[in-house]
């Protein structure tokens, strides 16, 4: 598909062609740039994008409105997440460091990077935060409603707040101070389903079935789920689910602290309910702030069983 796409494209602009592929959620998604060097400035467009499913609707980078993010590499950018220390934590100061435009969803927005950011980017099977940044300016507010949060890239230091400024609002600019305000309450409810998924892996574990292997997890609030490596044979199915329901229950009334800890390879670990497991998600602080689960149905898809649950409760 590549090479007759390719065919199509004017021969100058071949100096660059890229495949990024990455994760959304649980989508994985292709877009291809194509670049090519105009006046000593490398200019990338989108060309197209493919996607078995999205999520939230196409996400491209559109190079060719790109303003660069400041001086230096964009490799530089860090922005430290402050997310991974409390998940209660809904705003906090910052400093711009970066500010450039891309297309979104078919939209021309902007994109503002931060020193430091309460906001969690999508990412790990968690839907992105929103919320607002703000700068204040004597009788002057500048309003920037955060749609969007995300890494360019999984191994990107650096945080992508993507969104609208309010009408009429003046812009930021590299350097300025602001505050940060996360929507707390989508934040709680993503936090109680992102720490489900991780119980459901102890009440597995609890029951005796050791040998599944979690393999990926869709913590969004549409239909969450965990895919196991392994099986449950169909006819064992309906008492699994049962028991889960009440093992999950009882370590839900157990309150039991979850604990955010660091490896050897300096891997963020998060234990919720007894199990270990990498991840860079936003938690609840015990079992018992997840409210309560279900777990609804088992799907055996080639190699994984994926095991459907929602949140219940407040
Ligand atoms: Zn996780």
């Amino acid at each position: 598909m590549l090479r007759r796409l390719l065919a199509r494209i004017p021969k100058l602009e071949k100096a660059v062609c890229l495949v990024k592929s990455y994760r959304i959620g649980c989508q994985q998604q292709k877009q291809i740039l194509i670049g090519r060097i105009a006046s000593g400035v490398l200019r990338m467009r989108s060309v197209r994008m493919a996607s078995a499913a999205v999520v939230s609707g196409p996400l491209s980078q559109d190079f060719s409105k790109n303003v660069t993010l400041s001086d230096g590499a964009k490799d530089d950018f860090v922005t430290e997440h402050l997310y991974y220390t409390d998940t209660e934590l809904c705003e906090c100061k910052a400093k711009v460091t970066g500010v450039r435009l891309m297309e979104f969803q078919g939209e021309s927005r902007h994109v503002i990077v931060v020193d430091q950011t309460v906001m969690h980017p999508q990412g790990g099977g968690q839907p992105s935060d929103t919320g607002m940044i703000k700068k204040v300016d004597g009788d002057q507010t500048i309003e920037f409603n955060v749609l969007h949060v995300q890494k360019p890239s999984r191994d990107s230091k650096y945080i992508e707040h993507i969104g609208s400024y309010a009408v009429g609002s003046k812009q930021f600019a590299v350097g300025d101070p602001v505050d940060i305000f996360v929507n707390a309450d989508k934040r709680r409810y993503h936090a109680r389903i992102h720490s489900a998924g991780h119980l459901l892996d102890s009440a597995f574990i609890n029951l005796g079935w050791t040998e599944l292997e979690p393999s990926k997890g869709y913590h969004f609030a549409e239909g969450p789920y965990v895919e196991y490596i392994g099986n449950i044979p169909v006819e064992k199915r309906d008492e699994v689910i049962k028991q889960l329901n009440q093992e999950s229950t009882r370590l839900i009334q157990e309150k039991i602290p979850v604990v955010v800890s660091q490896n050897d390879k300096g891997e963020r670990i998060v234990n919720v309910g007894g199990t270990e497991c990498p991840c860079g998600g936003t938690h609840v602080k015990n079992t018992s702030w997840i409210g309560g689960m279900s777990i609804t149905k088992m799907k055996k898809s080639k190699k994984t069983i994926r095991v459907s649950y929602e949140v219940t409760g407040s």
